[in-house]
C-alpha cells in the first residue's frame, strides 16, 4: 500500500479519454496529484467515472514524456535537442521553403481531438491563415467524419441529438456497432440503469459484447448481422416500419420531407428482411419482431458506435438510421434521437472547429460567401472556397510527389491510420513532418521535427463531449515544455508572416464565439459560472441545448435521404476466408500511447486474435498459440483465443499496442463520402504464425 497522503487543494478539469467527458477534481498535495475523484455535479457523470479516468494518468508525468523541440534533417539521423524559438523559426522556414518552391498548397496540417478546442481552432487557423490553403483535417476523419456527414444531410447539422440524461426517458434502446460497457463505461452505467427499469435492448452488431446478457440485464434481440452489412439491416427494417403501415404519419407530414421518394425506395421486395437474410446473416423474422418494437414500443433511441461509422457505407448507414428515426417519429424529445457515441474526448469539438477541409467552425462550407466573408474580415486574410485535402489524399499526393510537409497535432498516423504500409511510404516521401506530441511515438520516426505536446494535466480550454457538452479543462500543473500548444501554432503562424495572437485561451473561445453562431453565447466565464453547456448556445439558446430538433429540424425539414446498400469490397474468397474486425476494451485507449503507461496495462498487457472454436478447429489452433493474420495488404502476428463472441467466418482483434498492428493489414477501402477507413471489415486469412 503506498500512503499518497492527503491532498491540499483541488482542481475541477475534464478527463481526457473517451467522449463521455466525465468531471473530475484532481486532488494534489503541493505540486503532486494525488488522485482523480469523479466530481458529483459533472454535468456529464454525475460523479462517476471508470478505470481510464480515475487511475490512468500516470502517463502525464511517465520518463517517456519528451518536453524539449528536436530537430533532425533526415529521418536517419539522430535527435538533437534545440530551444523553442529555433525549433520554430526552423518549422516556419521550411514550410515556407517548400511553399516557394513547390506550391501553396503542398503543406498541411491534421489537429487532434485529444486537444482542446482552442488549441484545435489555433492550428486551423493556422493553415487557413498563414500556410494560405483548406489541406486542414482532423483524426476525426478515421472515425467519425460519417457521422458529421450523414447527420448534416438529414437533420441539418453534426452531431448527436440527445443529452445523456435522456436516455432514462427511453422505452426502447438500439445499440448498433458499439460496445458501450467497454468504449463508454460511464454512459453504459446510465443506459443499464434504465434496462433494469424495464427498457428493451436491441444489439446489432456482429459480436456478442457484453450489455447482449449482463447482470439484470438481456437483450431482447441480438441481430447478430454480418459484418460490412449494416445498411441492408436498417432498410429492412426500414422496410417493416413502411409496409406494415408503422409510419408516424403527423411527424413525417409535419416535420419532414422527401418520405414519398424514400418510402417508394424502401418499400421495394430487395429491401424486405426476406431478401436480405443471405446477406445480413439475420433471420427476417428477428428482424421483423425488432422493427415492430423500435417503432411501437414508446420511446426509442439509436446509439451508436464506430461499428456503424467505420465502413465502405458508413455515411449511409447514418442517414439510414436517421431515416429510421424520422420515419416513426422518434426525433425531438427526451428519450428518442440518433446518438454517437464518441470515442476520443474531444472529437465532436474537433469538428465543431472548422477542422475539415471543406467547414469552416460550426460545419459551414467553405464555399459560401457569406461565411468566408465573415473569416475573411476578422482574420484579414483570403479563405480559398475550394475544399483542401483529406488525410488519404494527403498520403496519395505525397505518395505521387504533389503533397510535401505536414504539421500533426497529437495523432499517431503511422499506427492509427489503415494500409500501414502506404502511410509510412507517404511520411518517408515528405521533406518536413513535424510532429507534435507527448511521446516520440511511431510517427515521430518519420518526422524531422519533433515539438513537445501537454497533457489533458497541463491544459486550459475547453473539451466538446459527445453529447455536445461543452467542459472546462484547468491546468493542473505547470506545461511541462514550457509553451502551451495553442502558443505553438501561433508562434508558427507569426514566423510565417501572418501575426496571430491570444493572451490566454479564453481569447481563442471568445473568437470562436464571435464567428461560430451555435458558439456565440459561449465564453469561459459563463463556463465558469455554470459548469458546462451544450451547443447551440446562444441568443437563441442562452442556457444551451440538451435535446436537438424539437419542433424543427437544424435545416428546418428533416430530410429523408434513400439508402440503397452496395456490398463492401472487402469480402471473403477463397484465399481471404474469414472476415477481421476490430473494437476496444474498458482499460486500454485506442493505440495505447497512454494507457500503455500506466498501470491499466496490466489488465490487457497484448492484443488478442478472437476466433470461432469452429474456425480455430479448422485450422488446428488452440488458445495461446501464435497465429499468423494476413489480408491482401500485410500480416501480423498474435496470440490466438477461442471465443464464441463471433460468429463463424469472423475474427476480431483490439489494436492497443502497436507490435501486433491490427492496421498492418486494414486496407485503404473508405467510406464513399467521407473516406473514412473501413475498419471493420477486412478480408483475412489466419494460420499458425512460423516461429524462428
Ligand atoms: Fe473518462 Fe470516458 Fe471513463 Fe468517463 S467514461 S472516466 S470520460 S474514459
Amino acid at each position: 500500500v503506498v500512503d499518497l497522503g492527503m491532498p491540499t487543494r483541488s482542481v475541477l478539469t475534464t478527463c481526457a479519454y473517451c467522449g463521455v467527458g466525465c468531471s473530475f477534481k484532481a486532488e494534489l498535495r503541493g505540486d503532486e496529484l494525488v488522485r482523480m475523484v469523479p466530481y458529483k455535479d459533472g454535468g456529464a457523470n454525475e460523479g462517476h467515472s471508470c478505470v481510464k479516468g480515475r487511475f490512468a494518468f500516470g502517463y502525464a508525468t511517465h520518463p517517456d514524456r519528451r518536453t524539449k523541440p528536436m530537430i533532425r534533417e533526415k529521418i536517419t539521423d539522430e535527435w538533437r535537442e534545440t530551444d523553442w524559438e529555433t525549433a520554430i523559426s526552423h518549422v516556419a522556414a521550411k514550410f515556407r521553403d517548400i511553399q516557394e518552391r513547390k506550391g501553396s498548397g503542398s503543406i498541411g496540417g491534421i489537429t487532434s481531438s485529444r486537444c482542446t478546442n482552442e488549441e484545435v481552432f489555433a492550428v486551423q487557423k493556422m493553415v487557413r491563415a498563414a500556410f494560405g490553403n483548406n489541406n486542414v483535417d482532423t483524426c476525426a476523419r478515421v472515425c467519425h467524419s460519417p457521422t458529421g456527414y450523414g447527420l448534416k444531410q438529414t437533420f441539418g447539422t453534426s452531431a448527436g441529438t440527445q443529452d445523456f440524461r435522456s436516455v432514462a426517458a427511453s422505452d426502447v434502446i438500439v445499440v448498433i456497432g458499439a460496445n458501450p460497457t467497454d468504449g463508454h463505461p460511464v454512459f453504459a452505467s446510465r443506459m443499464k440503469r434504465r434496462l433494469r427499469e424495464g427498457a428493451k435492448l436491441i444489439v446489432i452488431d456482429p459480436r456478442r459484447i457484453d450489455l447482449v446478457r449482463t447482470p439484470h440485464v438481456e437483450a431482447s434481440h441480438h441481430l447478430q448481422l454480418a459484418p460490412g452489412t449494416n445498411v441492408a439491416l436498417v432498410n429492412a427494417m426500414a422496410h417493416v416500419v413502411v409496409t406494415e403501415g408503422l409510419v408516424d404519419r403527423s411527424f413525417v407530414e409535419d416535420r419532414c420531407e422527401e418520405f414519398d421518394e424514400w418510402a417508394e425506395f424502401i418499400a421495394r421486395e430487395e429491401n424486405s428482411p426476406e431478401a436480405v437474410e443471405d446477406i445480413t446473416g439475420v433471420p427476417a423474422e428477428d428482424v421483423r419482431e425488432a422493427a415492430r418494437l423500435y417503432a411501437t414500443g414508446g420511446n426509442a433511441a439509436i446509439y451508436y458506435g464506430l461499428g456503424v461509422t467505420e465502413h465502405s457505407q458508413g455515411s449511409t448507414m447514418v442517414m439510414g438510421m436517421a431515416n429510421l428515426a424520422m420515419a416513426t417519429g422518434n426525433i425531438g424529445r427526451d428519450g428518442v434521437g440518433v446518438n454517437p457515441l464518441r470515442g476520443q474526448n474531444n472529437v465532436q469539438g474537433s469538428c465543431d472547429m472548422g477542422s475539415f477541409p471543406h467547414e469552416l467552425s460550426g460545419y459551414r462550407h467553405v464555399a459560401d460567401d457569406a461565411v468566408r466573408e465573415v473569416f475573411e474580415k476578422l482574420w484579414e486574410r483570403p479563405i480559398l472556397d475550394e475544399p483542401g485535402l483529406r488525410i488519404p489524399n494527403m498520403f496519395d499526393a505525397a505518395v505521387a510527389g504533389s503533397f510535401h510537409g505536414l504539421f500533426v497535432q497529437g495523432e499517431d498516423i503511422a499506427q492509427s491510420d489503415p494500409n500501414t504500409q502506404h502511410v509510412h511510404a507517404a511520411l518517408e516521401a515528405m521533406e518536413l513532418v513535424v510532429v507534435q506530441d507527448l511521446f516520440l511515438n511511431e510517427t515521430a520516426e518519420f518526422a524531422h521535427v519533433f515539438l513537445p505536446g501537454t497533457s489533458f494535466l497541463e491544459k486550459d480550454g475547453t473539451f466538446t463531449n459527445a453529447e455536445r457538452r461543452i467542459n472546462r479543462v484547468r491546468p493542473v500543473m505547470a506545461p511541462k515544455p514550457g509553451k502551451d500548444e495553442w502558443q505553438v501554432a501561433c508562434e508558427i503562424a507569426r514566423a510565417m508572416g501572418y501575426d496571430m495572437h491570444y493572451a490566454h485561451p479564453s481569447e481563442i473561445m471568445d473568437e470562436i464565439a464571435s464567428v461560430t453562431p451555435t458558439f456565440a453565447g459561449v465564453s469561459f466565464a459563463k463556463l465558469d459560472e455554470v459548469g458546462s453547456v451544450q451547443w447551440p448556445c446562444n441568443d437563441k439558446a442562452p442556457q444551451g441545448t440538451p435535446v436537438m430538433h424539437v419542433g424543427e429540424f437544424v435545416r428546418g425539414k428533416g430530410r429523408f435521404v434513400p439508402t440503397p446498400f452496395v456490398a463492401s469490397r472487402e469480402r471473403s474468397t477463397r484465399r481471404y476466408p474469414l472476415v477481421l474486425t476490430t473494437g476496444r476494451i474498458l482499460s486500454q485507449y485506442n493505440v495505447g500511447a497512454q494507457t500503455r503507461r500506466t498501470a491499466n496495462v496490466a489488465w490487457h498487457p497484448e492484443d488478442v486474435l478472437e476466433i470461432h472454436p469452429h474456425d480455430a478447429e479448422d485450422r488446428g489452433i488452440s488458445s495461446g498459440d501464435l497465429v499468423e493474420l494476413t489480408s491482401r495488404v500485410g500480416s501480423t502476428t498474435l496470440k490466438a483465443e477461442i471465443s464464441d463472441r463471433m460468429p463463424v467466418g469472423v475474427v476480431y482483434t483490439t489494436f492497443h499496442h502497436p507490435g501486433t498492428g491490427a492496421n498492418v493489414v486494414t486496407t485503404e477501402s473508405s467510406d464513399w463520402a467521407t473516406n473514412c477507413p473501413e475498419y471493420k471489415v477486412t478480408a483475412v486469412q489466419v494460420g499458425h504464425a512460423v516461429v524462428p
